[in-house]
């Protein structure tokens, strides 16, 4: 017993996995040999390119399988944010189709992707959410119209986990003739992620989020999608986007992959079960406090709560200082006090925004990390809330 808490008082707690995930050592084994023995260029003619090409080749193949579709649909890009700025800046074509309807919860990836066109005269509309964090396929009915070029709403939302209509919403979007993009980056690896399924024209993949390697992802583009180039220069990607080709990591975004997808129902049974845990602890040991976004379609990682009369970026510093990893919603950590879009979006006051703080939990996770981190978190809210203007117990 004694043996197991001093364990635990050295032990770092990591709930910070939509953040990003280690890379497993199964996609590490993978991508091992692609740094030193087939290290060829993709494009070269000779043996040492002709190796590296066809792992290329059967990394392509192996996402394309997974997702069914076809690996002529498969682009390897550098990661989540490039495929949302390819997509969206991409999909700008013609003079008469320019407009970009796009959620307001987006993550910045896609988000100021669109503000970027919109600055250049592009009209953007932002979609509201409901207070839970959902967009209303109404809401889209509403709006879009035959200058519409593309509708951009993200599968699952990064901050506090809902998941979206997407099916619907494509549906809406095909039916007025405008592309539909979806960025899967939060997703893959915790529900289910079909493109054709969706609907989707576009659909983003990050692998650092599902135990694969940072700086590599994927963007779906559906045959028969006209899309520019973001990333002009040599014949890489079908001509579509330039850069000699991330071999290993290509190879290890696929390996990622499918261990994700083999693994998906066994992680995600325990990782809800652990999520439902946590709730249930907080609940009943902290006064104060609410599970922001809706429980019904929700990411199984994903638990976003705001305590009261606390600043979500003090309660974030005491318990890295315990040794526990999570992420607060407002973005003091990142340069700017600037509360979370996506909480004021659900229409959080600035001051509950303020204090919300994610827990996103993963697949090495415990019921013994979350007692500990949960007796911590009593105390730190216990104890911040004692020194808080607002606070009068
Ligand atoms: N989209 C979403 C929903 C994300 O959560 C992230 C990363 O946090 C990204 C895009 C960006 O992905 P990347 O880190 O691979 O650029």
């Amino acid at each position: 017993m004694q043996k197991d808490k001093v364990t635990m008082q050295n032990k770092r707690i990591y709930f910070d996995h939509s953040a990003t995930t280690p890379v497993d050592k199964d996609v590490l084994k993978v991508m091992a040999p692609y740094f030193t023995e087939t290290f060829g260029n993709a494009n070269s003619v000779h043996g040492y390119g002709q190796k590296a090409n066809a792992a290329l080749d059967a990394a392509r193949r192996k996402v394309a399988d997974l997702l069914d579709v076809k690996p002529g649909e498969i682009y390897f890009t550098s990661g989540g944010t490039e495929s949302c700025n390819w997509a969206i800046k991409g999909a700008v074509r013609t003079k008469e189709r320019n407009r970009i309807i796009i959620s307001s919860i987006e993550h910045a990836a896609a988000l100021s992707s669109a503000q970027r066109l919109e600055k250049n005269g592009v009209p953007v509309t932002y979609l509201p959410v409901t207070s839970e964090g959902y967009v209303l396929p109404e809401t889209l009915q509403n709006e879009i119209d035959e200058k519409t070029a593309l509708v951009s709403v993200m599968l699952a939302n990064n901050e506090v986990g809902t998941v979206q209509p997407v099916q619907k919403l494509a549906a809406i979007a095909k039916s007025a003739g405008a592309y539909f993009f979806t960025d899967a980056v939060q997703a893959m690896g915790s529900i289910r992620v079909k493109p054709k399924e969706l609907g989707a024209d576009m659909l983003a993949l990050s692998a650092h989020k599902f135990y694969g390697p940072k700086g590599i992802g994927v963007l779906y583009i559906r045959g028969g999608v006209k899309l520019d180039k973001l990333i002009s220069g040599g014949y890489q990607e079908r001509s579509m986007r330039g850069g000699t080709s991330n071999v290993a990591f290509a190879a290890g975004l696929a390996a990622a992959l499918e261990k994700a997808l083999e693994t998906q129902e066994k992680n995600v049974q325990k990782i809800h079960k652990l999520r439902g845990y946590l709730i249930e602890q907080i609940y009943k040991r902290i006064p104060h406090v609410t599970l922001n976004g809706g429980t019904l379609h929700r990411l199984p990682q994903n638990a976003n709560f705001t305590f009261d009369f606390i600043e979500g970026e003090s309660l974030l510093l005491r318990l890295d200082l315990e040794g526990i990893a999570c992420s607060s919603g407002s973005a003091c950590s990142s340069g700017s006090l600037t509360p979370s879009h996506v909480l004021m979006a659900m229409g959080l006051e600035e001051l509950k925004a303020h204090g919300s703080i994610r827990f996103t939990l993963g697949k090495n996770n415990t019921k013994q990390e979350v007692d500990f981190a949960v007796a911590k978190l009593v105390n730190i809210v216990k104890n911040l809330r004692a020194m808080s203007p607002f606070f009068n117990a």
